[in-house]
């Protein structure tokens, strides 16, 4: 039986037993019964190509996060209603504070000895499901990153949590990730804050020691900045990251902005400063069902090849075309997508018509420490059952991150013929 064949039949039991629902409506709640069939076994093993859209201040394994908070005595909880900054359930290392630790923080060991619920409410504050899915979506989901930032920004629990992250990823089958980055303030043991650039050397120095057993593992970096900003502050950004692109050649690739794209300023906002940018910008556009939403008309307007998610391309029939003939690289991420309530029904995806399509398709897990879901596994495992895909549509995805690479594609050809053999 060939890998067509078999996967369909498998596909077909999954969707017509009674996780059906679950599959099409709530994935994440699926999952658990998921991780049991053999179909998520094949995609488990299945070689992944590169990670094309990941933030890393949300990717990795949140429970081994937080295990490393939890096993810390110097760990701090914020317990009071939100204020000054602080978020309800905040964690930080001790170190993040200049001085004394302010009023309403609590150590996380004496905190958890008082309330034995606490593990389970951390967690759930730092995750995010369907139930929470209403009109302040975006704010619950960027107050979660202020939940972690003084815990992944610590340097001693970076290096571990990204030692583990690009272990993993390697071990799930990515030849790489090209992750977005906000500079956010590093902090050492001693409460140093870390230098701008030492965040990139930091990564670079966990890359190393991962290539020692993954040697063809590569990290790459987006510096990213927020939508919303005022146009005038953004040349700034540009020529930083214009330093970051000649001092790490190969490692920090591009520029981009990130946040709400329906409530900030679009993209012709900041279409004459991003015109001149001394740097390739890669960047978010169409994360979106308005119809309004004309970003990713805009991002092609200004010769962007790559675009995070591009989903409401839709709305333009004229720009569908467009994107074919420029090659435009949708980096999708449907469990995302769901998660933050612009697609409760998986099958009405777009990027499934995209992919039948030929438009040049990507898929990607955007934030998974926040949706508790794999690196790229799930997310691949959701288009195939949801979208009537085949599995040369799948592997044409995976190719497509590879972004025509010569080298990569030999390897990428070798790991998939070898992985159909062992079928
Ligand atoms: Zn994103």
């Amino acid at each position: 039986m060939n890998i067509e064949q078999r996967a369909a039949g498998l596909r077909q039991e999954i969707l017509a037993s009674d996780l059906r629902e679950r599959v099409c409506f709530d994935f994440q709640k699926a999952l658990p019964q998921l991780r049991g069939t053999s179909l998520y076994k094949l995609f488990s093993r299945m070689p992944k190509g590169r990670l094309m859209h990941a933030h890393i201040e949300a990717t990795f394994d949140a429970h081994y996060a937080l295990s490393l908070a939890f096993g810390c005595p110097e760990v701090y909880v914020f317990l009071k209603p939100e204020t000054d900054g602080y978020r309800y359930l905040q964690l930080a290392h001790k170190a993040w504070f200049s001085g004394p630790v302010p009023e309403g923080w609590t150590p996380l060991p004496e905190a958890m000895a008082a309330d034995p619920l606490l593990k389970e409410k951390i967690f759930a504050a730092v995750t995010s499901n369907i139930e929470n899915i209403d009109a302040d979506i975006w704010p619950k989901f960027e107050a979660i990153f202020d939940r972690y930032k003084a815990i992944n920004n610590y340097k001693p629990f970076f290096v571990k949590l990204y030692t583990r992250v690009f272990t993993q990823m390697a071990e799930e089958g990515l030849l790489g990730v090209d992750f977005r980055y906000i500079s956010q303030d590093q902090f050492d043991a001693d409460g140093r804050q870390l230098e701008r650039d030492e965040y990139v050397d930091l990564v670079k120095q966990i890359e190393s020691e991962v290539q020692k057993t993954y040697p063809y593992f590569k990290v790459r970096l987006i510096y990213c900045y927020y939508k919303g900003v005022p146009a005038e502050t953004v040349p700034d950004r540009l020529e930083y990251a214009r330093h970051l692109v000649e001092k790490y050649p190969g490692t920090v690739i591009a520029y981009d902005m990130v946040g709400e794209e329906d409530c900030g300023k679009d993209l012709g906002y900041y279409a004459q400063v991003l015109k001149d940018a001394p740097v390739p910008i890669i960047m978010h556009a169409g994360e979106s069902i308005d119809p309004e939403n004309r970003n990713v008309e805009y991002a092609m307007d200004l010769g962007i090849s790559r675009v995070g998610h591009g989903m409401n391309l839709y709305n333009f029939p004229t720009q569908v075309q467009r994107a074919k003939e420029k090659h435009l690289m949708l980096e999708v991420c449907p469990l995302s997508n769901q998660l933050l309530g612009y697609v409760p029904d998986l099958r009405k995806h777009p990027a499934a018509g995209y992919i039948k399509n030929g438009l040049n398709v990507t898929i990607n897990s955007d934030d998974c420490a926040i949706f508790d879901t794999a690196y790229i596994t799930d997310d691949l495992l959701a288009a195939y059952l949801c979208w009537d895909l085949s599995m040369a549509d799948i592997k044409r995805c995976l190719l497509n991150s590879l972004e025509g690479d010569p080298a990569l594609i030999a390897l990428f050809e070798s790991q998939w013929a070898a992985f159909e053999n062992s079928l």
